[in-house]
């Protein structure tokens, strides 16, 4: 998950971008190799499909050479494709942020020791330079400077790709559980939601460490969003604090339908109706992009002295007017992972009703996030199949990089067969003219997560 991945695109001055030059390497070694690739110079929404994507024959000092093994869409791909199209980017960029795979080759300067050929790993798609100053302060998910898998540097929608071996995270515990799995296959689907889990369980970290959060005060908890980030939160909450009675809202009926359908977690689905003057929770999380429910439906249900996750961030164009609550920019607080106490907020414009209301803001993950993100699903995944909660956040699959058919795994929807490779229409933000099927009025672009197995 890179939440806020659009507006940091935009005001990147594309003049500083790493110069990854594969043909500086060339003409070193006189020798490459190619792999299937998608890709985009960002000059049009509709990426690429190459066969022939060139790495050097070796990866580059300080790069590992990866093997992929699962990908995964993520909204934030759709978004930076589809804003994007004045980009000054030339070169051609491979996609894709999230993903997991297995160590193929290491570079003839390898530093990071703990890596070695065959381990399985997990790639983080933020990057920042050794000595950036968020880094040495143990928050690089802050930074200004941070560069982006996918944008600034190749990405994971390849079949082998050499990463900084900075972006390169091991899966530890994961032979333990190979050793003992009779489904390979379901434990790598499982393992590619490493990086947006690692994002949730980074949330709640934040509240735990506020002075006025206490846990054992909280009855009743709204997300706001049932995406795939929002079930991520839901299955979250229901791990840690399993009294806890989760609501969770979305405006797409379709999205509702699957978060009912989700066996075993305890979750009330509703819709804006079920909403009266009466209702308000304790804590929200805001798992969704959409201006009205970060800045009128949060305030509106949140309860007096409870507190809102600003978690997804909000989808703006520069021409917007910044989301000010109180005189609190509340895309702000979420950016740089504020805490903020709004005092006796009158919530009411035309009479008098004030709450106070704690704003915590999250953005991103630490790589301490991604150890107790991988002990989670492991946790998850060790448990009898019935009861495993996140591989119901996979709804849809597609058969290696280049397959045209999406595979449904809810059994409530349907396999829909593109007459292109699938990615290609799926990395689009969905348009409901598309041509790509002939059963073009499926919408697969709303399920949740649609994974590559490569
Ligand atoms: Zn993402």
């Amino acid at each position: 998950m890179v939440v806020t991945l659009l507006q940091q695109q935009k005001s990147y001055e594309y003049e500083h971008l790493p110069k990854i030059k594969f043909s500086e390497e060339k003409s070193i070694s006189k020798q490459t190799t190619t792999t299937m690739a998608i890709i985009s110079n960002f000059q049009n929404s509709i990426p690429t499909l190459t066969q022939e994507f060139e790495l050097p024959s070796k990866p580059i000092s300080g790069y590992c050479r990866v093997k992929l093994i699962r990908s995964q869409i993520c909204n934030s791909d759709r978004r930076v494709l589809a804003g994007t199209k004045q980009s000054t980017i030339n070169q051609s960029t491979v996609l894709g942020h999230e993903g997991i795979g297995i160590i193929e080759e290491l570079s003839n300067n390898n530093k990071q020791n703990d890596l070695k050929i065959g381990d399985l790993v997990v790639l983080g798609p933020h990057f920042v330079e050794e000595n950036d100053i968020y880094l040495k302060r143990g928050l690089p998910n802050l930074s200004c400077q941070m560069k982006h898998m996918g944008i600034h540097i190749n990405g994971v929608f390849a079949n082998k790709m050499d990463f900084p071996e900075y972006t390169l995270n091991k899966i530890i515990g994961a032979n333990e559980i190979i050793q003992q799995t009779t489904n390979l296959n379901d434990y790598y689907d499982q393992m590619v939601l490493i990086e947006p889990l690692a994002c949730v369980q980074r949330g709640y970290k934040l509240l735990e460490k506020q002075n006025n959060f206490n846990i054992k005060t909280i009855k009743n908890v709204l997300i706001l969003g049932a995406g795939p980030m929002g079930i991520i939160h839901a299955i979250h909450i229901q791990k840690i604090y399993p009294n806890l009675h989760i609501t969770i809202t979305d405006i797409d009926p379709i999205r509702r339908k699957l978060a009912k359908h989700i066996r075993n977690l305890k979750i009330n689905v509703v819709d804006e109706d079920y909403f009266n003057n009466d209702i308000e929770y304790d804590l929200i999380i805001v798992a969704t992009s959409n201006r009205k429910a970060n800045t009128i439906d949060s305030i509106r249900l949140i309860k007096n002295n409870g507190f809102i996750l600003l978690f997804s961030g909000i989808d703006m164009k520069e021409t917007d007017s910044r989301p000010i609550i109180g005189g609190i920019d509340i895309e702000t607080i979420h950016r740089y992972e504020y805490s903020v106490q709004l005092i006796n907020y009158n919530i009411k414009p035309n009479g008098i009703k004030t709450k106070s209301i704690y704003f915590i803001g999250t953005s991103g993950y630490v790589k301490e996030d991604f150890h107790t993100s991988i002990q989670e699903l492991h946790d998850d995944f060790i448990l009898d199949t019935q009861f495993r909660l996140y591989k119901n956040v996979i709804t849809s699959m597609i058969n290696k990089l280049n397959g045209y058919i999406v595979h449904d795994l809810t059994g409530i929807f349907h396999d829909i067969t593109y007459n292109v490779p699938a990615i290609i229409p799926l990395l689009q933000l969905y348009n409901e003219d598309e041509t790509y099927t002939d059963n073009s009025h499926f919408n697969v672009h709303n399920h949740l997560k649609i994974l590559i197995r490569h």
